[in-house]
């Protein structure tokens, strides 16, 4: 399980990536319900919804310990 960066919130990494298209360059899209995900420093950050994700984003050095 992955862990939610900004709520803590336990997400299924299985499930996000079922709700999760990706284009035919690789990017990840996302699902504004269901969890999701987006690619930093490296590495995938899963997301309750589209709300945590738009603040990681955001700033994403504020809630990577
Ligand atoms: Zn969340």
């Amino acid at each position: 399980m992955a862990k939610d960066p900004v709520c803590g919130m336990e997400i299924d990494e299985a499930s996000a990536r079922a709700e999760t298209g990706q284009t035919r360059h690789g990017a990840a899209e996302v699902d504004p319900t269901k969890g999701t995900r987006t690619f930093h420093a490296g590495k995938w950050y899963y997301f309750c919804g589209i709300d945590c994700r738009n603040k990681f984003v955001a700033s994403p050095d504020s809630y990577i310990e």
